[in-house]
C-alpha cells in the first residue's frame, strides 16, 4: 500500500471534522472526527509496514471508542433504531451523522470500509477463529432486510403510540441491541465457522452500506496481465468476493469490507485498491 494513504485519510477526516463543525457548532465532533481520522491513518501506516495485526488493534480503538465513549457513557444509540430515533426527532447528532458518513454517504467513496476498520461487532467477531468461511455461503441474506424493516416499524410504533421516556428506552435498547448482536454473532460465527458469518446474514445496516458501496471508488481491482490464476486471493478473502472480476457486478461485489487480506496474499502483486 502507498505510504501517501495515511496523509489523505487524516487530510478527509480532518476536512469532515470541519464540515460537521460548521454546520453544528458542536466541538465533539472536532475530536471526535480527529480521533477516528488518526487511528484509521495510524492503521494504514502498520499495513504499509506489512504489520498483519493492524487492522484488528485499530478496529479496538475505534469500535471501542463509539461503543464505550459516545454510546454507553454518552447515552447515545450508535444502533440502527437511535438512528432513526433521532433522525424522526430532528436531532442531527451524533448517531445521524455517524451513519449519514460512514454507513449511507461515505461508502459512494470508501465502500464498506467502515466495517473492516471500524465497526465495534465485528471487532470482536474477528477475533474468533474462523478468519474465512469453512462452508458453503447460505442463502440467508434476507434475514437484514426482515431485521431493517422490524427495526424501521417498532421506532416509527414509539413514535405513532407516543411512548415516554424514549430517551431513556433508545439508551437500553442500545444497550440490549448490542449484548443479542454480539451473542448471534458469536453463535453463528462458530456453528457455520465463519467470523463474519453476522455481517454476511444478519446485520440490517448493510442495507445501507451494499447500495451505496456498489459505486464505491475505492476497490480492489485486479491486473490480468500479472495474475496467475493461483486462487490464493480467493481463498483468503472473508467475504467471499471474487476479486477476480473487475465488474461492478461481481458475485459479493457489494460484500467487500477493504480488509486487503486479498492484496497481501498475492505474491505476483496483482491486486490493487
Ligand atoms: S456488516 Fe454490520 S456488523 Fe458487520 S462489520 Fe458491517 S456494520 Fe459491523
Ligand atoms: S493471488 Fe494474485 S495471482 Fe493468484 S489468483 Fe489472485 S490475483 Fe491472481
Ligand atoms: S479479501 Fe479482498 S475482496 Fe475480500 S473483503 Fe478483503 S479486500 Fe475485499
Amino acid at each position: 500500500m502507498d505510504i501517501k494513504a495515511p496523509i489523505i485519510m487524516e487530510t478527509i477526516f480532518i476536512a469532515i471534522a470541519v464540515i460537521v463543525y460548521t454546520l453544528t457548532s458542536n466541538t465533539f465532533f472536532i475530536y471526535n472526527f480527529l480521533y477516528i481520522g488518526t487511528a484509521i491513518s495510524l492503521e494504514l501506516f502498520l499495513m504499509a509496514k506489512n504489520k498483519s495485526y493492524a487492522r484488528n488493534i485499530i478496529m479496538l480503538a475505534v469500535g471501542s471508542y463509539i461503543l464505550i465513549y459516545v454510546g454507553i457513557m454518552g447515552h447515545e444509540n450508535m444502533l440502527m433504531s437511535g438512528f432513526w430515533y433521532y433522525l424522526f426527532s430532528g436531532v442531527f447528532e451524533a448517531a445521524v451523522i455517524h451513519y449519514l458518513i460512514a454507513k449511507i454517504a461515505g461508502p459512494f467513496l470508501f465502500g464498506r470500509g467502515w466495517c473492516g476498520y471500524a465497526c465495534w461487532t465485528a471487532m470482536i467477531l474477528d477475533l474468533l477463529p474462523y478468519n474465512t468461511s469453512q462452508n458453503e455461503r447460505k442463502n440467508w441474506g434476507y434475514v437484514r432486510y426482515i431485521l431493517f424493516a422490524l427495526i424501521f416499524c417498532f421506532v416509527a410504533g414509539l413514535f405513532i403510540f407516543k411512548v415516554s421516556d424514549l430517551d431513556l428506552i433508545m439508551f437500553y435498547l442500545f444497550i440490549i441491541g448490542n449484548i443479542i448482536y454480539y451473542a448471534v454473532g458469536i453463535v453463528l460465527a462458530f456453528k457455520l465457522k465463519d467470523n463474519r458469518a453476522f455481517c454476511k446474514y444478519v446485520c440490517p445496516i448493510t442495507v445501507f452500506l451494499k447500495i451505496s458501496s456498489y459505486f464505491s471508488i475505492l476497490r480492489v481491482t485486479v491486473d490480468k496481465q500479472k495474475c496467475i490464476e493461483c486462487n490464493k486471493c480467493i481463498k483468503s478473502c472473508p467475504m467471499d468476493v471474487d476479486m477476480m472480476n473487475n465488474s461492478k457486478k461481481r458475485v459479493n461485489g457489494t460484500e467487500c469490507i477493504l480488509c486487503l487480506e486479498c492484496v497481501h496474499s498475492c505474491k505476483q502483486d496483482a491486486l490493487k485498491v
